[in-house]
Formats: structure tokens, C-alpha cells, sequence
């Protein structure tokens, strides 16, 4: 997606990063709207828009927050960069973010990490340091602190729904391959999203409607028949949110989404919202998803396994950065410049990433690995199925549209995450967390934020989070609907009327 070996130049250190001057540190780069001069005319004129920094832009850096392309330029825009400018938006700037999307605190950035800005509100004496959550940390801050209206992310397994529920903003994934990844540096391309944050669903909507269209550069994009028809196919349900009452609307919440590790300060808010919706006339309807325990080791095991072959490009000698081995070193030339330049240019996480990712793949771990991983995705995907009553048109793309089960339900309702927004522990200089706990444990904090998040990546599907009150602590909290594959407009409509 990404022909990063044309404008590769010298790695130099220490590059500066004005944006430093806002205190949450959400945006990276040469600000500004010079680079990118208005188009004027298009349903987004208006909106200030940041791009989070792993999407490639033409007139500002593109760092995916890591060493290895701290001076990359790209000689191309991604297509959601054309179509935001095309539509009349205005691009402030780059947003900062866990390197290469691998993370949930936006913690691991060669620019520093992101202060979520529900913290520095009021008296300075009094301010918070938290989370911004990740990895699109940078897109949900600059969102929550107004410095602009929205912001693109990407969400692979959770990185626009876990941020926009620490930060109090709205968050869509839309459905895998609705919005083209092209130009969109690649972490694991079949999870791969990009997402829209917002301040509300409405502005959420028109940056969603002006990027989900078919694009040619994609091989992944759904094409413009399955889209057709998986309007057609959600329109019955839409049909119900016509009129006052919801009567007819069925909401299901999965029992399998109040894990022990869930706060119950979490809860108390959740159920509030589903009262009010039960109150307006949908039927809230309890359902069990029952492969949802094993997604997360699923979802780390394919993110890690194709991370691990994607990142292989940044090797010092045709992409990214180039680290020469001191004079003498034993082995040859090549295999020291590629040794030299991941260990420098990678950080402690993406490196972790890849031995993880590389030895899932490897002859002795494929089978009890991958393939298992690739198993449980299936199963979470029938899970889904199981319990929508709008059919996946993924299933049967030219059979004749059959409905799903009577009893199903149209959207799924549950907490975004876990917690309100963790707070920001300081790093070491090997990049590891110096709050006295030892890296593994801190690590699998880390990927325990994303629990809630992954099932729907894995199955591909859109999910929204939009804020849904405050826990214990006063801190935001989100609600996610995720719905059928296809089912964007359906899944913000749902949004909308919890705003
Ligand atoms: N936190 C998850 C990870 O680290 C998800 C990241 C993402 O969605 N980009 O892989």
C-alpha cells in the first residue's frame, strides 16, 4: 500500500517537533494549514481535520511515531487525504501515535506520549497526567481539546474506540474495507481500518460518508455491489428508528463483555443508557457471543504474525533508516545493517511485536499458533452471525437476500473498555514502563485494555464508541454498538440516538 522507498533520506536526530507546544502533545510536526491550502467547496468545509501520522501525506512528514521513518515524506497522499481535502476539509496537522499502531496507551512514540486532556482542564496545580488511550491517542486528544473539529485514526484492534472512550469523543471503525486503506501504512492489513473521532455523531457522519467509497487502489475495498446491497440490507432496521419510539429495535448486550477485569464503576453508567433505550421502547436482549474469552490471544497472534512480515521492508537498506554497524563487526555487511538498523530504529514494542509475530509463523508454532488463531476468528465471526438478525452479505454475495433469525438482534450494545483512562506511566530508557511493575506484567496491562475492542476487528465489523457518562473517578467513560457487517449507517443512527 505504501511505496516508501522513493523519498527515504538520512537519518538525522532529533528532529524538532513544534507541536510539542500544546500540553496534550497530540499533534507532531510542521503545523499549520499552509501545506495544505483549502479546496473550498465540499460537504466538510469547515471542519479542521487531523490525520493520524501512520496515513501518508504528501505536504507534512509521515513518522508512523518511529525512529526508523522519523524524516520519511511521502510522495503521495493516501486517498482518505485526497478525498478529506477534496471535500473541503482543512488538515491541521499530523496526530501523534503508538509507533506503527501497536499499542493501547500511546506510550510507545518516538514523540513523546499523549496527556489526555479531560486532566489538564482548570487549575494547572490540579492537572492530571492520563492516558489519551491508543494507539490513535493523538487523533482523540486533538479532538477532545478542540483543536479541531475531527480526526482520522486507524483501528486494527481497538486503537480510534479505546482513545475516544478514555478522551470522551465520539469513535467509528467503520466495516473492514468500507474505507480505502491505500496510502495507509500497513500494520496487519486484515485488520487494518482507518476510523473517523469526533466531537459528535453528526460531524462523525460526514467525514465517514465523504470517505466509504469504493477506491480502485484498494484490493481489499468492498465493492460497490456488496455495499449496495448491504444498505439494502440494513435499510429494515433504519425503517424502525423512523419513528418517536424504538419500538421494534432489538439491542443485544453480550454477557461475555463484563470480565472480571471490567471496573464496576463502568457498569452503573452502561445500564443507565440501556434503561433509558428500554424506556423508549427497544427490547434489550441478553446474548452470549461464547468465543469471545479467546480473542484477544487470537487477535495478538494475527496482528503480531502480520505485523511481522509487513515491517520486514524497514531493513536500512531499501526503506527507512540506516544504521552502519562499527567498523569490524563480525558478521557481513548486510546482515549488520539489517541488525543494527531494526534494533536502533524499532522501538521496545514493535520489536516485541515481530519476535512474537515471526515465531507464530515459524514450522513449529504455525499450526498451534496461526492456524489456531485463524480458527478462533472464524468462530467469532459465526458468533456475530448467530446473533444479528441482519445476514452478513459477506456470507453469500450473489445468493438472494435472506434474513437472519427472527429472535436476532440489529446492533450489540457494551462497555468500550475496561476502565476510565489508566495513568501515564513514565518510560526508561529501554522503553519500558517505570512504575516499578516489571515490563511483561505491564505489557499484558497493556493488551488487557484491548479486550472489548478486538471481536468486532477480528469479524471486521463497524463499531462506534460514543461517550456514555463518567465512572467513580469522574473520568469518561464510552458505550460501543457494533452492528452487521455493512451496517455503518445503522451503527451511527444507534449513536445518534443515544447522543
Ligand atoms: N492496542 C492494540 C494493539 O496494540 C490495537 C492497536 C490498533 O488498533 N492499532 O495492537
Amino acid at each position: 500500500f505504501c511505496r516508501l522507498h522513493e523519498t527515504i533520506r538520512p537519518y538525522e536526530r532529533n528532529v524538532s517537533s513544534p507541536a510539542r507546544a500544546h500540553p496534550t502533545n497530540a499533534l507532531v510536526g510542521p503545523l499549520g494549514t499552509s501545506s495544505y491550502p483549502l479546496s473550498g467547496a465540499g460537504p466538510l468545509v469547515g471542519l479542521r481535520l487531523a490525520v493520524k501520522d501512520n496515513i501518508c501525506t504528501k505536504s507534512l512528514p509521515t513518522t508512523c511515531s518511529s525512529k526508523v521513518l522519523q524524516d520519511y515524506h511521502s510522495p503521495f497522499d493516501a486517498t482518505v487525504v485526497s478525498l478529506l481535502w477534496n471535500n473541503g476539509a482543512e488538515i491541521v496537522g499530523k496526530a501523534n501515535c503508538d509507533e506503527f499502531g501497536m499499542g493501547s496507551l500511546n506510550l510507545y512514540s518516538v514523540h513523546g506520549p499523549v496527556v489526555n486532556p479531560f486532566g489538564l482542564q482548570g487549575e494547572e496545580s490540579a492537572a492530571e497526567r492520563r492516558s489519551a488511550g491508543g494507539s490513535s491517542g493523538g487523533s482523540a486528544a486533538a479532538v477532545a481539546a478542540g483543536l479541531c473539529e475531527a480526526a482520522l485514526g486507524t483501528d486494527t484492534g481497538g486503537s480510534v474506540r479505546l482513545p475516544a472512550s478514555y478522551c470522551g469523543v465520539v469513535g467509528m471503525k467503520p466495516s473492514y474495507g468500507i474505507i480505502s486503506r491505500w496510502g495507509v501504512v500497513s500494520f496487519a492489513d486484515s485488520l487494518d481500518c482507518v476510523g473517523v473521532l469526533a466531537r459528535d455523531i453528526d460531524t462523525t457522519r460526514r467525514v465517514h460518508d465523504s470517505l466509504a467509497v469504493w477506491d480502485h487502489r484498494d484490493p481489499t475495498a468492498a465493492p460497490p455491489h456488496v455495499r449496495t446491497r448491504a444498505k439494502r440490507v440494513s435499510e429494515s432496521a433504519l425503517e424502525y428508528l423512523k419513528s418517536e419510539t424504538l419500538a421494534g429495535l432489538r439491542i443485544g448486550v453480550p454477557r461475555e463483555y463484563f470480565p472480571s477485569e471490567l471496573e464496576q464503576s463502568v457498569v452503573a453508567p452502561l445500564r443507565s443508557l440501556l434503561n433509558q433505550l428500554r424506556a423508549r421502547g427497544a427490547t434489550i436482549v441478553p446474548v452470549s457471543l461464547p468465543s469471545t474469552p479467546y480473542a484477544l490471544s487470537a487477535y495478538y497472534v494475527i496482528s503480531s504474525a502480520e505485523a511481522s512480515s509487513n515491517l520486514a521492508r524497514y531493513d536500512g537498506i531499501e526503506y527507512g533508516m540506516r544504521v552502519e554497524p562499527p567498523p569490524g563487526a563480525n558478521f557481513t555487511k548486510t546482515a549488520n545493517v539489517y541488525a543494527y538498523t531494526r534494533s536502533q530504529g524499532f522501538g521496545r514494542e514493535v520489536q516485541r511485536r515481530i519476535l512474537l509475530g515471526t515465531y507464530a509463523l515459524s514450522a513449529d508454532a504455525f499450526e498451534n499458533y496461526f492456524l489456531q488463531a485463524q480458527r478462533v476468528r472464524k468462530l467469532i465471526k459465526a458468533d456475530f452471525d448467530r446473533v444479528f438478525c441482519i445476514p452478513s452479505v459477506l456470507n453469500s454475495p450473489s445468493s438472494p437476500i435472506s434474513a437472519g433469525p427472527s429472535e436476532g438482534v440489529h446492533v450489540l450494545i457494551h462497555p468500550s473498555a475496561i476502565r476510565t483512562a489508566p495513568a501515564l506511566p513514565t518510560l526508561d530508557s529501554e522503553g519500558n514502563p517505570e512504575d516499578g511493575t516489571d515490563a511483561p506484567t505491564s505489557t499484558l496491562d497493556a493488551y488487557v485494555q484491548d479486550v472489548m475492542t478486538v471481536p468486532a476487528s477480528l469479524a471486521g465489523l463497524p463499531a462506534l464508541s460514543i461517550p456514555a457518562g463518567t465512572g467513580a473517578d469522574g473520568w469518561p467513560i464510552g458505550a460501543s454498538v457494533v452492528g452487521q457487517w455493512g451496517s455503518d449507517e445503522l451503527v451511527l443512527k444507534v449513536g445518534e440516538i443515544i447522543e
